[in-house]
């Protein structure tokens, strides 16, 4: 009688990452779904995990390549690996593709070449330090607690300063607690990195040990201790990016998404998702709560939560003494800077007043570089990118132009390519370098500096003299909107409040509230109230004045009516197609064909094709669908066979975006 080895599917971390048959042979031991192991494929060895057991093909055995090795630790929860599935799935990517999210490092299979140094994973306490919690935050927590051990999503809605943080510290310290089965992990997600030091600091005074992180700054072997730490249970409390959802935790009890409307939480990398579903997913699969914060909620969220899909958990402010800072709007028609200046008559004189009070000044501009444009002073031509359909920016420091989509560098022409004029090009517009001039200029003994990503390796270090009052005015980008606390910053000028309010993405007023709500909670703390003031052109248009009279919900109530009427998300669904390749007339013709093809079903709209809003990157053109349904109608068959119409090609890139952010 011949014995047949038993067969198994192996799911790769590769975008053909199968799964694929293989059989395997360990003398008696046995392979189940969710275990680790390494396998032959395409001549070198690569690492999975099985996916399934039994056998997709007829091939006979002589056929099948044998699995080489089984790794001796926890296999991946079932709750991981319907994540992975139900991933795949929603965004139309293959299977193997969402598994690379959740096998970030091939590292973890191999022993490392030098003994890594204990990593110590001091287990948090969670009586350390405890908050005292007001009533609201009490019965907050209390509600969270509640829940442990069963799915439930919340929104905690509060604003600044009236004390999230302590409610969902509180909350995670009772994942530990032995009465809750005192196993449990709890994972945080920030929206940035540069906010993780301050909240790990935070974290290790609250639980007298420090959180396990993960996010891209982290060295290879740090990554790979930790996520084996995770894998073991030892690491009970993470702080993470969004990468963070797919660690392979085995006992999840909590998900908190800190700044849930932070629009990093989406971005279009090669699997484009939005962290908070996927962390509201997560939890479902994990059986534990999820807790969404902020002080701005996404439209998405606050009707979840009027539908009680999501239950409400509102925390009014704290203190009786913290004022929110007040709000003032100038007028730039009336009040307006000199030519080729940016700061109005009225912005000048209370700079100089807090100057003279001692207290600090953040000036607020959303722009990199020193002029968003160059523009020939003889014809008006701006001096665009070789590669992309973007103007190239100007970096004095560096005295370069830089293009902010493909990263191309180039020094300053002298000839107009379009007049041939010599010595014409005049830069267009402020940048944060722009406003720093004009602001060294008027105060010359002011302590000043930049805050933007162009300026990284000072971040920390200009963060901590910002907190430590060795800085009078701070000109920034959106990198200083979110999550900082300063105690002497006491004025918030936005140089100009417009921008993001034009354009036609379905999102920019509500990115503009956000935004220009986060900035000005940076004014003022518990003490020392705070002073906002937005420099705009049009003070009449309804988010400003929302902003002015601090009606959120009046504003939210608006927006959702909007979208309602368009049926926008949530009231509908939505769905980017982008084309892109480098021969411009063979992607027009590919759009064409593919429009014709495109699926008629009720209910269903379909825009385009039209030039993406960057209608070209690195080179390559863009063209771009939209598929519009209603919320009862998913896209995702609908998509599955109408991409089936393309032609398969390198030479044609197709991304797909289930709910884009952005009509790009
Ligand atoms: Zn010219
Ligand atoms: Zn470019």
């Amino acid at each position: 009688m011949s014995t047949t080895a038993p067969r198994i599917q192996v799911l790769l971390p590769l975008p053909a990452g199968g799964p694929y048959d293989y059989q395997y042979n360990f003398g008696g031991e046995d392979l189940a779904v969710g275990h680790y192991v390494a396998v032959p494929f395409a001549g070198r060895t690569e690492h999975g995990v099985v996916w399934a057991l039994g056998s997709a093909s007829d091939l006979p055995d002589a056929k099948i390549k044998t699995v080489t090795q089984k790794f001796d630790m926890p296999p991946m929860t079932a709750a991981l690996r319907h994540l992975v599935a139900w991933l795949a799935d929603y965004t139309l990517q293959p299977l193997g593709n969402i598994l690379k999210l959740a096998l970030p490092t091939g590292d973890v299979f191999t022993p490392p070449k030098r003994k890594v140094k204990e990593w110590l994973f001091t287990s948090p306490v969670p009586d350390h330090l405890p908050a005292a919690l007001t009533p609201a935050q009490a019965t907050a927590r209390a509600a969270i607690t509640a829940t442990l051990g069963t799915f439930q999503t919340f929104l905690l809605d509060g604003v600044t300063g009236s004390g999230k943080t302590e409610v969902y510290f509180e909350a995670a310290a009772d994942v530990l607690r032995p009465e809750n089965n005192g196993s449990g992990q709890a994972l945080l997600l920030l929206p940035e990195i540069a906010l993780t030091q301050q909240m790990t600091a935070r974290f290790a005074q609250r639980f007298g040990a420090p959180p396990a992180l993960w996010h891209s700054g982290l060295t290879p072997a740090q990554r790979r201790e930790n996520w084996l730490a995770i894998q073991r249970g030892e690491a009970r409390m993470v702080i993470g990016a969004r990468s963070a959802l797919f660690l392979p935790f085995p006992k999840l009890g909590l998900i908190i998404v800190d700044e849930e409307h932070d629009p990093s939480y989406k971005q279009d990398d090669s699997v484009s998702y939005h962290a908070r579903d996927v962390a509201v997913m997560r939890a479902k699969q994990e059986s534990c709560p999820c807790l969404l914060v902020s002080a701005t909620p996404s439209v998405e969220t606050i009707v979840n939560a009027e539908r009680e899909k999501y239950t409400l958990l509102h925390l009014p402010v704290r203190y009786a003494g913290a004022q929110m800072p007040t709000l003032n709007l100038i007028d730039l028609r009336k009040d307006t800077p000199p030519r080729q200046q940016w700061l109005s008559p009225t912005l000048r004189d209370v700079i100089t007043k807090n100057l003279a009070a001692g207290e600090q000044t953040l000036l607020f501009l959303n722009r990199r570089g020193y002029a968003p444009l160059m523009l020939c002073r003889a014809c008006g031509a701006r001096v665009t990118c070789r590669n992309c359909s973007s103007w190239m920016v100007l970096h004095k420091s560096e005295n370069l132009l830089r293009c902010h989509h493909c990263g191309r560098k180039e020094a300053l022409p002298r000839q107009c390519k379009h007049c041939q004029a010599e010595d014409k090009f005049a830069p267009s517009g402020p940048g944060v370098e722009r406003v720093a001039e004009e602001v060294t200029a008027l105060w010359p003994d002011a302590r000043i500096t930049i805050l933007s990503s162009d300026h990284e390796k000072t971040l920390a270090q200009n963060l901590q003299h910002l907190a430590d009052h060795k800085l009078d005015i701070v000109i920034g980008t959106q990198l200083l909107a979110k999550g900082h606390h300063f105690p002497n910053l006491t004025l918030v000028g936005v140089v100009d409040g417009d921008l993001g309010l034009q354009g036609a993405d379905p999102r920019a007023s509500e990115r503009t509230y956000q935004l220009l709500h986060q900035v000005s909670g940076r004014a003022g703390r518990a003490e020392l109230p705070g002073q906002v003031f937005i420099q705009t052109h049009q003070p009449e248009h309804p988010v400003l004045q929302a902003l002015l009279r601090g009606d959120r919900n009046g504003f939210l109530q608006m927006e959702i009516s909007t979208r309602q009427a368009a049926g926008l998300p949530p009231f509908g669904r939505l769905a980017a197609i982008i084309l892109a390749a480098h021969k411009e007339e063979w992607l027009h013709n590919i759009c064409n064909d593919f429009a014709r093809t495109a699926p008629k079903a009720e209910g269903i709209r379909i825009l385009g094709p039209a030039p993406a809003s960057m209608s070209k990157i690195r080179g390559q053109y863009r063209m771009r669908f939209i598929m519009m349904g209603p919320p009862n109608v998913k896209l995702q068959p609908l998509l599955r066979d109408w991409l089936r119409h393309l032609p398969r090609t390198r030479a044609l890139r197709v991304q797909v975006d289930i709910d884009p952010q952005q009509f790009g």
